[in-house]
């Protein structure tokens, strides 16, 4: 099979003045992976800097609540910035150190993966610029506060409709003139190749530790393994753990939105709003309209709110080794709410889609089977969401109190 293709999904479709720089991020990456050092600095990193190995929690009261199968909980929350990003981004960064590059660039949607890699360049020393969309910057003004905070340069991209597609668009252009210096971390297993390799390949330390985590705690494999897709790393991560596994079953979830039968969701492989096509320089299934246009996406989750999927998921998905299903944002805001009540844990809304799913199946599996929840991240995120869902009234009143003492303090002198 020709590198970087997964079936006939991925490749690397991307312009003539970027092959030098592909040919030496290929060459970087293949020299670390062969590298048995690179990956223990890798792991020691995270060990002392982002609480790996992350907990595998046997969730007893979110089991015994549901009455089926035992569900044990990947904590992924727990790494540094909260969430299995961090992994990605650091293991990148051990790579830019090894080219000798010293700034880094990276699109970010909803700002998690900005706010990672500002963390990471303020950690390694590097200059760092993130590119979001205009629209994005005002949605998620806490993000865009840290990225700052830490040293980095938000830049607003006005193009299109001023949201995730049009920010990478942008980080592209920022690369082809700056390769020499700077290294674009890419924020999930997508884009051209070695890009969904090479973020599976850090992220499948989710998956080695959680193969023996179960193994220790359960004494064998478990039945099902669940994650949420948005581009799809923390799944390919834990997955990776249990492809081998001829008996376990692995269970993508994506966004559901409003409904799969909508026009308000960002389900994929679910649903037939999805096509085959090639943008942002692979090949894979994208949300677009017979034109090829890409189609506006909807999730209550930000982190899933993406028009493309990882081409390695596509090919899983076709050789049926990856069961999709997609969860709405009703069904996610009712599981988020079981898991803090059973279990005092707040999943953040993207893993709480991977939630929705296992707490369906869960009760008709029996009490000796046993299956994986990966918890991507954690909800604290996702305060202004969640209490604008549940329709909080103290929490409006403390938002429009803060309002007014702002206002105040504006214009206290002159009135
Ligand atoms: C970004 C994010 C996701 C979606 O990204 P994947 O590449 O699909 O893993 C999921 N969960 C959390 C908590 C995130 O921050």
């Amino acid at each position: 099979m020709k590198k970087g293709y997964f079936g006939q999904w991925g490749g690397a479709f991307i312009p003539e003045v970027l092959y030098q720089t592909f040919a030496e991020l290929n060459k970087a990456y293949e020299t670390a992976r062969a590298d048995k050092g690179f990956w223990q600095q890798y792991v020691d990193l995270m060990a002392n800097y982002s609480c790996r190995p992350t907990p595998l929690t046997f969730a007893e009261n979110l089991s015994q609540h549901l009455g089926g199968a035992k569900i044990y909980i990947k904590r992924e929350d727990l790494n540094h910035t909260g969430a299995h990003k961090a992994n990605n981004v650091m293991g990148q960064g051990l790579l830019v150190k090894r080219m000798g590059k010293k700034r880094v660039i990276a699109e970010t949607g909803a700002g998690q993966h900005g706010v990672a890699t500002a963390t990471m360049a303020a950690r390694f020393g590097f200059d760092c610029t993130i590119y979001m969309g205009e629209e994005d910057v005002s949605r998620q003004r806490p993000n865009v506060f840290w990225m700052e905070k830490l040293g980095a340069t938000v830049v607003p991209v006005t193009d299109g409709s001023k949201t995730l597609k049009d920010a990478i668009n942008e980080a592209f252009r920022d690369w082809v003139t700056s390769m020499d210096t700077t290294h674009y971390v890419l924020g999930t297993v997508c884009g051209p190749h070695p890009f969904p390799e090479m973020v599976a390949w850090f992220q499948s330390i989710i998956g080695m530790e959680a193969h023996k985590q179960i193994l220790a705690q359960h004494g064998r494999m478990p039945d099902r393994v669940y994650a949420c897709v948005g581009g799809g790393s923390n799944a390919m991560g834990i997955f990776q753990g249990f492809l081998d596994e001829a008996d376990v079953e692995l269970i993508g979830v994506e966004a559901g939105g409003k409904g799969i039968d909508t026009d308000q969701h960002a389900a994929r492989m679910v649903g037939d709003r999805a096509a085959p096509g090639v943008a942002q320089g692979y090949k894979t299934m994208f949300l677009q309209n017979s034109d090829g246009q890409m189609l506006d996406t909807h999730s209550i989750a930000a982190g899933l709110d993406y028009v493309g999927v990882s081409p390695i998921l596509t090919d899983l998905a076709d050789q049926g080794k990856v069961r999709f299903e997609a969860a709405t944002d009703a069904e996610v805001l009712e599981a988020l709410t079981m898991a803090m009540r059973t279990e005092g844990i707040i999943p953040a809304l993207e893993s709480a889609h991977a939630f929705v799913q296992a707490i369906k199946e869960a009760p008709k599996m029996r009490k000796d089977q046993a299956i994986i929840i990966n918890m991507s991240g954690r909800g604290d995120k996702d305060i202004f969401t969640i209490a604008h869902a549940y329709n909080d009234p103290s929490w409006k009143e403390f938002i429009v109190a803060r309002a007014d003492e702002y206002r105040r303090q504006e214009t206290g002198d002159r009135v």
